[in-house]
């Protein structure tokens, strides 16, 4: 059996990962033109879900490096008004030594694609495919491959998903997010409040947009760039006053300037921290969702990770979902289960973490229509 994956992003590599393990040909297409940086969001939180998952697809030794480029585990979740008075924390039993409970994406893809020489291929954007015996597999580049099993992985604008289910709606949440990146200095970390250092906190007046503050403190940092604080502001494009056309076309130090502007008359701590951000690292993102997870046909071609159920960062789920429906599905490919089997269960988990995500965005989030 020789199975094609496309996109090595969160679920992709894990899948990859674990198939290569049980010893299944395979093979992982990317349309990114190498693994170098790019924007790509920061810091992600792993729950059990994700960490079970990791265990189950990984060989030991690049789930030793997963581990190795890991952050250093936060312990508390908080709210703040924006003088920083304190509106509720929830604090969290720190794990074991090796414990994952939040990544810096790219370190952690990199380390993903630890031994995937030979597995991995990068400018392979897709195109189209034609199920028949095989599947044929078209790329951009004007190539094709064929496999017998053709898995999407290739996240919320999946062109795979957009032909094997056109019916499948995602929809825009009306939020947008501007995230940013905070070089930890030791003048940063001066000022920076002991609780930002500690776990994920929230500011926000209850009315206009929020930000957003959590740490990344490596256990081992990549070559590129060491300790931050992320930094996202939120809210709907009527709280942060510009259009998407103005949104996404804006230099980045404009883009930024927007940050910079709602925390005018907050805190001096959170205005300074804004300040001290790498306005060159800013990037504004839609909030897209699905409000239903829907079943595909019969075959070969399989849907995994947000390819199947987008869904909003409010249950901090994404990621853990898609690495859970690749550790599912690596067993059902290797234990000869039915696919069948794998869509059914998935269809399930991945509702539950919509629906969550959804419940909590409309606490956290305007979410107008939804
Ligand atoms: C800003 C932000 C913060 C988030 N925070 C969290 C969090 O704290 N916890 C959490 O659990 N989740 C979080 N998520 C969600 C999480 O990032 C996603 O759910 C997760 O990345 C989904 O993994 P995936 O493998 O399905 O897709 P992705 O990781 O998006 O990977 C898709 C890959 O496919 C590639 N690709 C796309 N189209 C093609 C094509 N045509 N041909 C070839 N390759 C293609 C892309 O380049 C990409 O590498 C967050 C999301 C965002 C945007």
């Amino acid at each position: 059996m020789k199975v094609a994956i496309i996109g090595a992003g969160i679920g992709g590599l894990a899948l990859a990962q674990g198939l290569q393990q049980a010893g299944v040909e395979v093979r992982l297409y990317e349309r990114d033109p190498s693994p170098a940086f790019r924007r790509q969001g920061f810091r992600i939180h792993l729950s059990e879900v994700g960490e079970q998952a990791l265990a189950a697809v990984l060989p030991e030794k690049v789930h030793r490096r997963v581990i190795e480029t890991s952050t250093h585990p936060g312990d508390l979740v908080a709210g703040f008004d924006p003088q920083l008075n304190q509106q509720f924390a929830q604090t969290f039993q720190v794990g074991g030594p090796d414990s994952i409970s939040s990544i810096d994406r790219y370190a952690f893809r990199r380390a993903m694609m630890t031994g995937l020489d030979g597995v991995l291929a990068f400018g392979k954007e897709f195109m189209s495919y034609r199920a028949d015996e095989k599947v044929e597999i078209r790329f951009a580049d004007g190539t094709s491959e064929t496999a017998d099993v053709l898995v999407a992985a290739d996240g919320v604008g999946s062109r795979v998903r957009a032909q094997l289910l056109p019916e499948f709606e995602v929809h825009d949440s009306g939020v947008r997010c501007i995230y940013g990146k905070i070089p930890l200095t030791d003048a940063v970390r001066a000022v920076t409040p002991p609780e930002f250092l500690r776990g994920f906190c929230f500011v926000s007046d209850g009315v206009g947009a929020g930000a957003a503050f959590a740490p990344v403190l490596f256990r081992t940092p990549p070559a590129e760039y060491g300790d931050y604080l992320m930094a996202v502001l939120t809210g709907t494009q009527e709280q942060l006053g510009r259009s998407d056309d103005e949104l996404f076309s804006m230099p980045l130090e404009q883009l930024w300037s927007l940050v910079i502007k709602q925390v005018a008359d907050w805190s001096p701590a959170v205005r300074e921290l804004v300040d001290a951000a790498d306005a060159s690292a800013a990037f504004p993102i839609t909030l897209r969702t699905c409000t239903s997870v829907l079943p595909w046909p019969d075959g070969p071609v399989v849907l995994l990770g947000d390819a199947a159920h987008p869904m909003l960062p409010s249950a901090g789920a994404g990621a853990n979902t898609a690495l859970w429906d690749a550790a599912r599905l690596t067993e059902a490919l290797t234990t000869h289960r039915e696919l069948a089997a794998y869509r059914e269960e998935m269809l399930t988990h991945g509702m539950a973490a919509v629906t969550e995500s959804l419940e909590n965005g409309r606490r956290m989030f305007d979410l107008g229509k939804f």
